[in-house]
């Protein structure tokens, strides 16, 4: 079947006030309201940024979207999960407390948030998908509560995965601790003891405090790591080695999995919205203020979350020569997650992109 993917283009470098307008026209052309009835609880799924991230999705971007869920007597809430990683969105009270300083309180985008899988991350529920890697997945448990589901993707590079977009956002950024746990277990890094000069800046940026000195180099302790790949990207001198073949394939597919979890059971009740605007080398959960990779292009709606995703792949190589994961991390095939997802019913490859002025 083909999916419909609306596109509104926007110039490089335009405020977030102007990018709201531009979202409030696309909401408007693209059908978003349809997933949304009256008395609705409405779940608007969101990244808020790390702690020094400055190319999140702003929050006004998020309130044109809670205004639009009102006017349709809609119940809007601004949702996320706690990360693996320490950091600023460890659990719940830290998550929000941030969330409000980054300007998503209720007072400024006029919605709650409620966290999907409670204080620290174990409030799940349980979806049988009859995947290919999972008979079921574990899903934050408010997204089951919730009638609809906005969820709003900025598009960035991923060390791990390639791209992260849209099926990364609902497989990683809605499954329970247990469920992202599952996604990251085959990535456990080694550092090559011939090649680490022993700086020791990925064991100051390890998240778990999972690298100690062994032998004057970095010895990574597989217990404690979570496989979120950062002391990878961290390292100047190439000594932090991932089987990417066999361990970036898995968590795409797991990662698509998850994603089919978190919205199988709302079928026309979900709607997804990227935002391909300040896009950088790594996902908003780097604690760093990072360049923009390549202009500003747009904003893209869809119903379909493989198509949206396939599109923003489409489109960035269109606009710059190649994909946003191609220049981000050329080593991985981000494709895989998109055709994983379509490969277990999540959605279509194929799709007819609609300009929206
Ligand atoms: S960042 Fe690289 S070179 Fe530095 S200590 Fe870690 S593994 Fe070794
Ligand atoms: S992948 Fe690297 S940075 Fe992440 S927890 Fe494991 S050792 Fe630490």
């Amino acid at each position: 079947m083909t999916a419909k993917v609306y596109f509104l283009p926007l110039t490089d470098g335009l405020s977030a006030g102007e990018q709201a307008r531009a979202l409030g026209r696309l909401y408007e052309a693209s059908g978003a309201d349809s997933a949304v009835d009256g008395k609705d609880f409405v779940a608007i799924k969101l990244h808020v940024g790390e702690k020094k991230n400055t190319t999140h999705v702003k929050p006004e971007l998020i309130k044109a979207l809670v205004e639009r869920v009102k006017a349709k007597g809609g119940l809007p809430f601004l949702t996320e999960t706690s990360t693996l990683y320490k950091g600023e969105r460890e659990n719940a009270v830290k998550h929000l407390l941030h969330a409000h300083r980054h300007g998503f309180g209720v007072d400024q985008v006029g919605a709650p948030f409620i966290m999907a899988d409670g204080l620290t991350g174990n409030t799940e529920y349980e979806v049988s998908i009859n995947g290919e890697l999972h008979q079921s997945v574990k899903v934050a448990r408010e997204i089951m509560s919730a009638d609809a589901l906005l969820v709003v993707s900025h598009p960035t590079g991923h060390v791990a995965a390639g791209l992260g977009a849209c099926i990364k956002n609902l497989g990683m950024g809605l499954a329970s601790r247990m469920g992202k746990l599952r996604q990251h277990s085959a990535m456990l890094p080694e550092v090559m003891e011939d090649k680490c000069r022993y700086c020791q800046k990925c064991i100051r940026w390890c998240p778990q405090d999972a690298i100690i000195e062994k032998g004057g180099r970095a010895y990574i302790q597989t217990e404690k790591c979570i496989g979120c790949g950062e002391c990878l990207a961290v390292c100047r001198f190439d000594a932090v080695k991932y089987d990417w073949g066999a361990e970036s394939g898995f968590m795409q597919r797991s990662m698509a999995e998850h994603a089919y979890g978190a919205v199988k059971e709302k079928p026309g009740k979900c709607f997804y919205i990227n935002v391909l605007v300040d896009m950088t080398k790594d996902c908003d959960c780097f604690n760093s203020c990072q360049p923009k990779l390549i202009p500003d292009i747009g904003l893209l709606a869809s119903g379909d979350p493989v198509a949206i995703d396939k599109a923003t792949l489409d489109i960035t190589a269109r606009v710059h020569g190649k994909t946003l994961a191609e220049i981000s991390y050329a080593r991985h095939d981000a494709m895989i997650q998109i055709a994983h997802a379509e490969k277990i019913g999540m959605g279509s490859l194929t799709y007819e992109l609609v300009q929206v002025e």
